[in-house]
């Protein structure tokens, strides 16, 4: 075990002592971070790191909403262009074309929208 000098007063102290035992002055060169510090370390590791990747997961997720919205709305022009064409087995396939692209998004009122559409379409 080395003995060091105080920073403070020049005594000499353990290397592996906390603080000088005469003048009480903190032993900073070989102090060591503690079980509690590092645990605290650890959790704010992990707690950004979580954060980075909810936050990337989250980015993600919206995009892929967006995808699936676009290819959707591309659909509904498709079907537009179609019915303007009066093609009726078209019209049919393009309405289960948009249903089917807006399976792929959550919303519930457009699937039931479109289903409606297509039964109707499809049926003649
Ligand atoms: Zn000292």
């Amino acid at each position: 075990m080395a003995n060091i000098k105080c920073e403070n007063c020049g005594n000499d102290i353990s290397s592996k002592a906390s603080s000088c035992p005469m003048c009480g002055h903190p032993n900073e060169k070989d102090y060591c971070i503690s079980m509690g510090e590092q645990f605290v370390f650890l959790i704010i590791a992990i707690g950004i790191i979580w954060g980075v990747v909810m936050g990337l997961e989250m980015h993600f997720e919206n995009k892929k909403v967006d995808i699936y919205e676009q290819v959707a709305l591309d659909a509904v022009e498709q079907y537009n262009i179609v019915k303007q064409a009066e093609e009726h087995a078209k019209i049919c396939l393009h309405a289960r074309i948009v249903t089917a692209a807006y399976l792929q998004t959550n919303d519930e009122a457009k699937i039931q929208q479109w289903k409606a559409i297509e039964e109707d379409e499809c049926r003649m």
